[in-house]
C-alpha cells in the first residue's frame, strides 16, 4: 500500500461521524450538550433546572450539618478540562442532616462560570459545587450508580465590584494550571477552610432530586442550593475563563436548563410548619374581627 493510499484510508476512518463518548464531551461545538449521550439525552430527572421560587414547597426538612468544614486543609487544584476542581487532604469532611439518609463524604469542589442553576430565570456569575458521596458506597463512582448516592451543595456567587478574597488562593493556583488539561497545583502556603465558601445563612436552601450536570448525567443526586449568595468580581471570573482545554479556552462551563417534569422543588425554612400558617390565619381572623367591631361601632 503506498503512502497516499494509507493517508486516504486513515483520513476517511477518522472523518466517520462518531458518537460523543464519556471522555470527549464539551460545552460547545459538535460534542456539546445536545449531543451528550445516554441519560443526558433520555433522562427525566436531569440537572440543572430553573427554580421558580413561587412554585417551591415551603417546608422544614431539617438543617444541613457541615462537619469539619471549619477545619483548615491543604489541598490541590486541578484543571480537568471541564472545570477547576479542588480536593482537600487529611481528615474526611462530612455532610449530614436535612433529609439525607446517611453521612456523605466530601469528594471535591469545583466551579461553573456562569452558574448552572437559575433562580426565577436569573443566572448568576458563578456556581460552586461541593460534591459528596454516600459513605455506604465507599467511593464516588460506585455511589453515583445508586439512588441518593450523591449529595451536592451548590453556592451561587453574584457579580460585585469587590474581589472575594476567600477565593484568591484558588485563583492563584488556577493561573498556574491554565496551560493544559490534567495540570494540578498544590495550594501553596495557604490552607483552605471550606466553611469560607458557605454563606452566613447555610440553613436556608432549595432542594430537589436531579442528576450530575456532566456525562453520564446519572440521576442519583440530591441537590441543595443555598438561598443566600456570595459575591465575586468580574476580574476573578476572567481568571477562570482563561483555563485551557483541548477545545480552546474554557470561556463558559454550564449545562443548559433541563425540564423539571414531574419533580417538586422544596424550599427549606428553619422551623417552618403548617402551624405557623395556622397561627397567622388565627391572627388574621382575630384582626378582622377587631376591625369589623371597630367599623360597626362608628
Ligand atoms: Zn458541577
Amino acid at each position: 500500500m503506498d503512502l497516499r493510499c494509507l493517508v486516504l484510508l486513515l483520513t476517511s476512518f477518522y472523518s466517520v461521524p462518531h458518537a460523543v463518548t464519556a471522555s470527549d464531551w464539551s460545552y460547545w461545538g459538535e460534542n456539546g450538550p445536545v449531543r451528550w449521550p445516554g441519560l443526558c439525552m433520555t433522562g427525566k430527572k436531569q440537572s440543572p433546572i430553573n427554580i421558580a421560587t413561587e412554585n417551591t414547597i415551603k417546608i422544614d426538612l431539617g438543617a444541613l450539618k457541615f462537619k469539619r468544614y471549619d477545619f483548615a486543609f491543604y489541598g490541590k487544584v486541578t484543571n480537568n478540562g471541564h472545570s477547576v476542581q479542588v480536593e482537600f487532604y487529611g481528615v474526611p469532611i462530612h455532610l449530614e442532616g436535612a433529609n439525607l439518609p446517611s453521612t456523605y463524604i466530601l469528594e471535591q469542589m469545583h466551579f461553573h462560570w456562569p452558574a448552572e442553576h437559575t433562580i426565577d430565570n436569573n443566572r448568576e456569575a458563578l456556581e460552586l459545587h461541593f460534591v459528596h458521596y454516600n459513605e455506604r458506597y465507599g467511593n464516588v463512582s460506585v455511589a453515583s450508580q445508586h439512588e441518593k448516592g450523591i449529595a451536592v451543595v451548590a453556592i451561587l456567587f453574584k457579580l460585585s465590584t469587590e474581589d472575594n478574597i476567600d477565593i484568591t488562593p484558588i485563583l492563584n493556583a488556577t493561573e498556574s494550571i491554565s496551560g493544559g488539561v490534567g495540570k494540578s497545583a498544590a495550594l501553596k502556603g495557604a490552607k483552605i477552610i471550606p466553611y469560607l465558601f458557605l454563606p452566613k445563612d447555610h440553613t436556608t436552601y432549595y432542594h430537589y432530586d436531579g442528576s450530575l450536570t456532566t456525562p453520564g448525567c446519572q440521576e442519583t443526586v440530591m441537590w441543595f442550593i443555598l438561598t443566600e449568595k456570595l459575591s465575586v468580581s468580574e476580574q476573578q471570573i476572567n481568571i477562570f475563563k482563561m483555563i485551557g482545554t483541548n477545545n480552546g479556552t474554557l470561556s463558559f462551563n454550564y449545562r443548559p436548563i433541563q425540564a423539571l417534569g414531574e419533580r417538586k422543588i422544596y424550599h427549606h425554612l428553619d422551623r417552618y410548619s403548617a402551624a405557623t400558617i395556622h397561627s397567622h390565619n388565627l391572627c388574621f381572623v382575630f384582626f378582622s374581627f377587631l376591625l369589623t367591631t371597630f367599623l360597626f361601632s362608628l
